[in-house]
């Protein structure tokens, strides 16, 4: 069987346009609104001769409350079933008390960790990246799933941890 690579994150931080790049097409549902929770979606990819299956996730939900219902719950199915995984943050937010209670559950997992520091759209937002690293994950990538800028890079992380 194919490696598996799990895209995870908060809504809105952009997965599905980082999977839709990645992939060379659109295909992952892109949402302007947070919140939409869909199940896992896996596509076939490949980078500099790596074939593996990518793995698209909903993110998890913050309910009226404020609370996170069933926290990272998703987050956590999908991490258990990957080889590695790449965590996007939205780098212009900055890493939230949501994000750091899923890189606790990430360090449990003892999987590979690919910290991708997404809304890097220019070298202004380099900084904004620099922040990550608080995270104890290791280097933030900076990212522009958007635009496509540091996606090489990442992709090079990646397969080197598959
Ligand atoms: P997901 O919920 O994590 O899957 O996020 P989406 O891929 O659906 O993206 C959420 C929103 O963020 C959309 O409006 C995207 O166009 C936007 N977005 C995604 N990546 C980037 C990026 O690199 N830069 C900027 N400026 N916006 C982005
Ligand atoms: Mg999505």
């Amino acid at each position: 069987a194919l490696p598996v690579l799990a895209v995870i994150g908060r809504p809105n931080v952009g997965k599905s346009t980082l999977v839709n790049r990645i992939l060379g097409r659109r295909e992952a549902v892109v949402e302007d609104k947070p919140g939409v929770t869909r199940d896992r979606v896996s596509y076939p990819a490949e980078w500099s001769g790596t074939h593996f299956t990518l793995v698209d996730t909903g993110g998890w939900e913050v309910d009226v409350a404020g609370i996170e219902s069933k926290v990272a719950e998703q987050a956590e199915v999908a991490v258990s079933l990957a080889d590695a995984v790449v965590f996007v943050v939205d780098a212009q937010v900055g890493a939230t008390a949501s994000d750091e209670r899923v890189v606790e559950m990430l360090r449990r997992s003892g999987k590979p960790v690919i910290l991708c520091a997404n809304k890097v759209d220019g070298p202004a937002g380099e900084a904004d990246a620099s922040y990550l690293w608080a995270l104890g994950l290791g280097e933030p990538r900076p990212v522009s799933a958007l635009h496509g800028r540091g996606t090489g890079d990442l992709l090079d992380a990646v397969v080197a941890a598959l």
